[in-house]
């Protein structure tokens, strides 16, 4: 064994700088930290070659006298704690007195610093920790600190760094997120000459999400503000709507200071829970405010994770926050129109947006003006059948429809006709009472009142289109049944009623799959769904959920398999969710397939007269709204 050694201070600080300063964005949120905790107002970062050659901070805070200038690079020197009980209550970033010894330790450093009661400041050179120089010099108050060549003594290090691009983006990251964190204080984060970064520091947490994260996604959120017993959260969530393929914009603050926390992004997705895509996440900052007591911020190094002391109250805080303004605020996607024609994809079943923008169709949408409503009522009110009558002719030729018929909306007798109310100003006067059963009958198919809202008819077999006011609806058909159904089966005591089926149905399922979903079998019979083993790896379907049709028990019972499999049991909650969006899905009417008329006037009415349906069980919009204003927009008339 060889003779064991205590370490040069020099080796020691080569060994804890490893764990604080990884890269140059650690130095950099390392280095504007300090100047946050120093009161600065405004930071201004430069950096060139990712940080990597050179990092200046410059803060207008409170500076350092000539002698604390000196101390602060050393070990576990700090202002900023006295007693081990200071640690119980931190109300600083820092507070290990480590990071400037870190950062000094494997790079040559500058610094310039004065305080305003001294009429000089201190400058000091440091290489590898080392103070080479020092002088009085001539500044403003504040301090600025110049990093060189950093990991220059740790080529191991050194070869961990990857270019410079991707340095220099985790630095403007990092810097960003103090800058959400403290909307109080100007950041501006210069890159290789080029400014990429400037907040207002006008203390309004949306001007620092609007600088960092841009007008469209800040455009995109929702504003949280609550209280939770001793907790706070504000901040800003994105709508459903408004997803990322990644969890990289989910950002949380606890008392200032970023954070990650599984709790804190389990329970905002939860507050989401049937409103994303699989593969979707939301965006957010929020900012958790909480008694110091009750968080522990020394258990990270680099003190981006932290202790609850009460996890379940966390959650729940997050949890209902968001959930409670997304309620608030949730509203009808609004279509994203093409700006140039020449540009519109070709129209697609999935892209309704182009389907309806055509311009061919220009004309499908004209709605009759009130007075051609009137005399079209009036014909239609004294006619049990509307025949071709003279006057109808005239309004519907005043009106000028398109003589295409395909383009031109179908007035069966049986679909609600156009209402009035869509020109809000005029309501119509009520239908005198019928005088024989012939026309009670018509009044009944006839709902002239009742409708705020007319159907225009049906295209690619998917999606309904209804005027509603000023605003043309798109209602994918098979979104909203699903949702429907969910809903029902969801709020019901017992959620489903079962069918038992005259024979039973056989599957044979991929073994794990068969064993997961006779393992679940209560969990099934809870769902209608009875479910035996009939040997050999075949399963024995003798039940399943009245609202399915049989011939999708298979793939039903494989994707249960699926969300069994991917962990889902382990909630009941989530599992039983899992289970009657399946259901849902399975029994809802599908796109792409014909649907009856009184289904889909059904179904429309179902959508328009109830605000919880927005968005089908998996996420997807229900319905999308094409303005008359952006129609305005898009064929030049406004
Ligand atoms: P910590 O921030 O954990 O105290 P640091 O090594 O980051 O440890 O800094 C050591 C000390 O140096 C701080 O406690 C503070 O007193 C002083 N200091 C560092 N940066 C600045 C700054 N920009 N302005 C004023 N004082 C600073
Ligand atoms: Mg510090």
């Amino acid at each position: 064994m060889p003779k064991i050694q205590q370490l040069s201070p020099h080796v020691a600080d080569l060994i804890a700088a490893g764990e604080v300063v990884e890269r140059p964005a650690s130095a950099a949120k390392e280095l504007v930290e300090n100047a946050i905790d120093a009161g600065a107002k405004n930071i201004t970062v430069e950096l060139q070659n990712g940080g990597m050659t050179f990092l200046r901070v410059t803060d207008d805070g409170c500076g350092m006298s000539a002698e604390d200038a000196e101390i602060a690079f050393l070990r576990h020197a700090t202002s900023k704690l006295r007693t081990a009980s200071d640690l119980e209550a931190i109300h600083t970033l820092g507070f290990r007195g480590e990071a400037l010894a870190a950062i000094s330790a494997v790079s040559r450093i500058d610094l310039m610093t004065k305080t305003a009661d001294s009429d000089f400041g201190t400058g000091l050179h440091l290489d590898a920790g080392v103070v080479t120089e020092r002088d009085s010099v001539g500044c403003p108050d504040g301090t600025t600190i110049i990093v060189r060549d950093l990991f220059y003594n740790t080529p191991a290090r050194m070869k961990f760094m990857k270019r410079d691009t991707v340095e220099a983006s985790a630095l403007v990251s990092a810097v960003s997120r103090l800058a959400i964190a403290h909307p109080e204080v100007s950041i501006r984060v210069i890159r290789d000459g080029e400014e990429v970064l400037h907040t207002p520091g006008d203390g309004k947490l949306f001007s620092a999400v609007y600088a960092v994260l841009g007008r469209q996604n800040a455009q995109e959120m929702v504003e949280v503000s609550s209280r939770w017993e001793s907790y706070t959260l504000t901040g800003y969530v994105s709508k459903p709507s408004a997803t990322r393929g990644n969890r990289a914009n989910q950002l949380f603050f606890v008392n200032g200071r970023h954070v990650r926390s599984k709790t804190m992004t389990a329970a905002l997705e939860e507050a989401y829970r049937n409103q994303l895509m699989v593969g979707r996440f939301p965006s957010c900052v929020l900012h958790l405010t909480l008694p110091e007591h009750l968080v522990d911020v020394n258990v990270h190094p680099a003190k981006v994770e932290v202790k609850f002391l009460n996890e379940r109250d966390l959650f729940d805080c997050v949890r209902y926050g968001v959930e409670g303004a997304l309620e608030k605020a949730s509203g009808r996607v609004q279509m994203k129109l093409p700006q140039q024609r020449q540009e519109e994809p070709a129209a697609a079943p999935k892209r309704p947006a182009a389907a309806v923008s055509s311009p061919a169709k220009d004309t499908f949408f004209r709605t009759m003006s009130a007075e051609d409503y009137k005399a079209f009522a009036q014909v239609v009110r004294e006619a049990p059948r509307p025949a071709m009558t003279p006057e109808l002719k005239a309004a519907l030729e005043r009106n000028k429809r398109p003589a295409a018929p395909q383009s031109a909306p179908q007035q069966k007798p049986d679909q609600p006709l156009p209402s009035p109310q869509s020109a809000t100003e005029q309501k119509p006067e009520k239908p005198q009472p019928a005088p024989n059963a012939a026309e009670e009958a018509a009044q009944e198919e006839l709902p002239l009142e009742a409708a705020p809202y007319r159907i225009v008819g049906e295209v690619l077999n998917t999606y309904i289109i209804v005027e509603e006011g000023k605003n043309v609806l798109l209602i994918d058909k098979h979104a909203a049944h699903e949702r429907i159904l969910f809903e029902k089966l969801r709020s019901a005591e017992t959620p489903v009623v079962p069918q038992l089926l005259l024979a039973p149905i056989l599957c044979k399922p991929e073994r794990e799959e068969a064993a997961i979903l006779l393992d679940s079998a209560d969990l099934l019979g809870e769902a209608g769904f009875e479910v035996s083993d009939y040997g050999d790896g075949v399963l024995a379907v003798r039940q399943i959920p009245a609202d399915l049709n049989p011939e999708d028990t298979e793939a039903t019972l494989n994707e249960l398999a699926s969300d069994l499999k991917a962990g889902k049991r382990a909630d009941p909650a989530a599992m039983r969710d899992a289970i009657l969006h399946t259901v849902a899905c399975k029994a809802a009417i599908k796109g792409g397939r014909h649907t009856d008329e009184k289904e889909i006037a059904a179904l429309v009415r179902e959508v328009l007269s109830r605000d919880d349906l927005k968005y089908c069980p998996h996420g997807r919009p229900i319905t999308a709204v094409l303005t008359a204003a952006q129609l305005e927009r898009q064929f030049k008339r406004a």
